[in-house]
């Protein structure tokens, strides 16, 4: 049996597992990777995926980071089942869509800028609507502990996760010539307290595990108090009559900020007049899902929430579907509470909201989930004074939370916890979907508690399988990462300076206007050279 890691090795995007094994090739996850263009490229590598040699594929959840690629597969042929359970199935058909989306507005702006510029062959969208409304169509659905035989010797069950609705581990049992192999994919793990969905599960014992390290150098701070810090912006904002943002991812983590606003009304610290908008046609769609899948919810958490048609209707809340219903929340003067995405602010209507509230005393911006490196989220959590948006810089004056305790994974304690009887019973354990930095330590603290030495495969990496020994470890360094030829760009830069240089004399003799504009461009440069230094 071999496995390869096509993504999610030594960072967060892309999860995606190609194994062989009883002469069937699968995927278990096919993301997308997102982070710098050169990370985005391996997108567009869809050779490797070999789709039309790809007899089916294993979805642990509906996240974009392990669905999200699955559209770009079935656009290059890829025509097998797609096994996951019944609420990722609902979740995926509708990230998909929004995804496809979102590619195609991507392509078409880029298509645009390339016109302008009078330049041939601009990207095409990573996939279409239409590629992501035939993904639906193969997805084939599996209750949680529901063995299935998807291929003759490959047995699989998933488990709950407890990380979104629908999230599954899966655990596959291998039978390869009378020799049975055991292997568990974490998919990912939420964490034991998190409100809406039930705690993970612990699958049965397995030969190999394959576990998330997201926050595998942490443990969440202040888990217990989002509540409390919730109620502390609504409080500061309501008493100046401004906004309370909450940038959100649409899945999960908006549901369960409505389950605390829920937890806030029974206490009487919600204001009865202040509005909360849901502002994600995206989050609507899916808060719906979650009403339709009521039976996956945390039992505490359904005690909370109301009976109807849905869970959470609150006397104040709008679902606001439309553009122009959006656009009217800004115009609304006094107090209100707005969920909205993207939950970086990367994309999306928060960055409307932000625009409008950003700069004023006395609204508040809530943060609730991790917000990567270069992303607006970040710059404000990390107090930048100005923010630039929409082309504009606005100053920042609102006043910025950032609560803990919401994050969709599990931490480092609970990670080891999870791990513990695994551990115990002598399972081999492969880090998967973290930062090296969040890996290695996970690794140390594995190998602290357990007296076990985890391993961290590389990107492309081949792994074969015999029963429960690794019988070879291919690594394939060249291809995952490309040397970076800083030779040739650095002597470009310095050969076009010099070129620069000798036009100079001829510069200083045209007239004073012109010389300024050139004087001007090379500030610009000068700017930006400075700022990559700095970021050095
Ligand atoms: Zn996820
Ligand atoms: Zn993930």
């Amino acid at each position: 049996m071999k496995i390869s890691f096509l993504g999610a090795a030594r960072t967060v995007t892309g999860s995606c597992y190609v194994l062989e094994a009883c002469g069937h090739r699968f995927a278990v996850d096919c993301g997308m990777h997102q982070g710098n263009s050169a990370i985005e490229e391996r997108n567009r590598d869809t050779d490797r995926y070999a789709p039309t040699a790809l007899d089916a594929i294993f979805l642990t959840h509906a996240h974009i980071d392990h669905s999200g690629l699955m559209p770009r597969l079935v656009a290059n042929g890829f025509s097998g089942p797609i096994y996951c359970t019944e609420a990722t199935r609902a979740l995926a058909s509708i990230m998909l869509l929004d995804s496809a989306h979102i590619q195609e507005m991507e392509a078409q702006s880029k298509q645009k800028k390339y016109q302008r510029r009078g330049l041939k062959n601009p990207p095409k969208p990573l996939y279409t609507q239409d590629d992501a409304t035939k993904t639906a169509q193969f997805f084939h659905t599996a209750a949680y502990h529901e063995r299935f035989e998807p291929f003759p010797g490959i047995v699989a069950t998933f488990y709950d996760a407890g990380h979104i609705l629908g999230s599954a581990q899966l655990f596959l049992e291998i039978t390869e010539e009378g020799k049975r192999t055991t292997l568990l994919f974490s998919g990912d793990i939420g964490r034991p307290s998190s409100l809406i969905v039930r705690d993970p599960e612990q699958a049965p014992p397995a030969d190999y595990v394959f576990l998330e390290s997201t926050y595998g150098d942490r443990d969440h701070k202040n888990e217990s108090l989002s509540v409390e810090e919730l109620s502390e912006a609504i409080a500061y904002s309501y008493a100046q009559r401004e906004k309370v943002l909450i940038p959100a991812f649409a899945v999960e983590r908006t549901q369960e900020i409505l389950c605390t606003l829920h937890i806030l009304a029974k206490k009487g610290s919600l204001p009865s007049d202040m509005p909360i908008f849901v502002d994600s046609p995206l989050a609507i769609r899916a808060s719906a899902i979650f009403s339709e899948h009521r039976e996956l919810l945390d039992a505490e958490t359904r005690a909370i929430l109301t009976d109807g048609p849905d869970i959470f209707a609150l006397p104040n809340l709008f679902y606001t579907l439309s553009a122009e219903e959006s656009q009217a929340i800004n115009t609304r003067s006094g107090p209100a509470l707005v969920i909205a995405g993207s939950g970086m602010c990367t994309a999306g209507r928060i960055r409307h909201h932000l625009r409008h509230s950003l700069w004023k005393k006395g609204a508040s911006i809530v943060f609730v989930g991790y917000q990567a490196v270069g992303t607006v989220g970040r710059k404000l959590i990390e107090k930048a004074q100005k923010i630039t948006l929409f082309g504009e810089d606005v100053a920042v004056a609102a006043r910025i939370f950032t609560i803990n305790g919401f994050s969709g994974h599990a931490g480092q304690s609970q990670l080891l916890d999870w791990l513990e009887p695994y551990a115990r019973a002598g399972s081999r354990i492969v880090l998967v979907h973290g930062e090296p930095k969040a890996q290695d330590a996970l690794k140390a603290r594995i190998h602290e508690r357990f007296q076990v030495t985890a391993s961290i495969p590389d990107y492309l990496e081949e792994v074969s399988l015999e029963g429960s020994a690794v019988t070879s470890v291919v690594q394939h360094e060249t291809a995952a990462y490309p040397r970076v030829n800083w030779t040739f760009l650095a002597e470009e830069v310095e050969r076009k300076w010099a070129m620069f240089r000798a036009q100079l004399a001829d510069i200083e003799n045209r007239p004073w206007v012109d010389q300024k504009e050139v004087e001007e461009k090379l500030a610009t440069m000068e700017f930006y050279l400075t700022r990559l230094i700095a970021r050095l």
